[in-house]
């Protein structure tokens, strides 16, 4: 494999499924669909982080830490799978959320609380001063902390996606089945970068579609571009990625990050009740109205195959009830 150089904790269940959506696509008109189960990757609700956190936590261990720290929104994907993959390795974890914490925890909060991480509110604080300073305070008190980026989103937890698309070829061979298009919800760019470098050292020909969650397209293809070399250099594959060949849509950043509104709502309702399948009110559930939309302006043919990959953040539901049945 690609990652065979790097450490590696091993916690998700892999390879997560690529199912058909059968209704879906014939209930949109619109090109054969495909789903990539990364909603199940298994650890403490699963979801794309946990792909990331292996290489992380590898990294983390191997330089004898004993305590996770990081960052993200109050419902983070990243920091409830960061806690988990902590307790399960006998390590401390520390989360720095935005903002104050809520009278009742909910989602991905809830599931914080449960795992053991200990939660630090920023306040108005800046995040990466209020990251910086957690780290400080674990040293002087004699601590091994490893910061964790926000979204696992450095060249090691990139790599969790390159091997990510590893996987994903290896299980399309197997059924000689071709994927035309990969779309997915693209944010701290850690994902698209990994999958972008994985195509690129395997020759996967199909396009990697990354459908902006809350950046303008240019600065977000930035990010991965840079991503991606670096990543592709830690795998001893230098290539230089250029932003204009990352393909991004940032149609759908709606009233920004977390808003959710019609088009995730509608996504959400369809995707559940053609298919059974939960999405996320932040990322998927974006995500998923992008690709409605792009299927209704045709912007696939028929005949192609399109497969929507599942980054997780299914609790989170829980944590926007009022906000879905608005
Ligand atoms: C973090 C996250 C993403 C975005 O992944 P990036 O690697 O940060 O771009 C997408 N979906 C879900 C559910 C997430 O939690």
């Amino acid at each position: 494999m690609l990652t065979d150089k790097l450490h590696r904790e091993r916690m998700a269940h892999l390879p997560t499924r690529v199912e058909p959506l059968e209704r879906l696509s014939a209930r949109l008109g619109g090109p054969r669909l495909l789903v990539k189960r990364d909603d199940q990757t298994g650890l403490a609700t699963g979801g794309n982080k946990t792909r990331k956190l292996e290489f992380l936590v590898g990294e983390a261990l191997a330089g004898r830490a004993d305590v996770l720290v990081t960052g993200g929104a109050p419902q983070s994907n990243h920091a409830r799978q960061t806690a988990a993959a902590a307790a399960r390795c006998g390590l401390r974890s520390v989360l720095v959320l935005k903002g104050e914490a809520p009278p009742v925890l909910t989602g991905n909060l809830l599931l914080d609380e449960l795992l053991g991480a200990e939660i630090r509110w920023a306040g108005d604080q800046d995040m990466n001063d209020a990251l910086q300073e957690t780290a400080e305070a674990l040293w002087s008190q004699g601590g091994r902390p490893a910061l964790i980026p926000y979204g696992g989103s450095n060249p090691v937890g990139a790599s969790g996606y390159v091997a990510a698309l590893e996987e994903l070829m290896a299980q399309l061979e197997v059924v000689d089945q071709r994927v035309d298009t990969i779309v997915f919800a693209s944010s701290s760019g850690g994902t698209q970068a990994g999958l972008v470098v994985g195509a690129h050292s395997l020759g996967f020909s199909g396009r990697i579609l990354g459908i902006s969650v809350d950046q303008p397209r240019e600065a977000l293809a930035a990010t991965v571009a840079m991503l991606a070399t670096e990543t592709a250099a830690l795998l001893g594959r230098p290539t230089g990625f250029d932003p204009a060949r990352i393909e991004i849509n940032d149609d759908y950043l709606g009233d920004g990050y977390a808003s959710v509104g019609k088009p995730e709502r509608d996504a959400i309702r369809l995707f559940a009740r053609t298919e059974g399948l939960l999405l996320d009110p932040v990322y998927t559930g974006r995500a998923a109205a992008g690709l409605i939309d792009l299927i209704g302006q045709e912007r696939f043919r028929k005949d192609e195959t399109v497969l929507f990959w599942h980054t997780g953040g299914t609790v989170g539901l829980f944590g926007f009830g009022d906000k879905l049945t608005a």
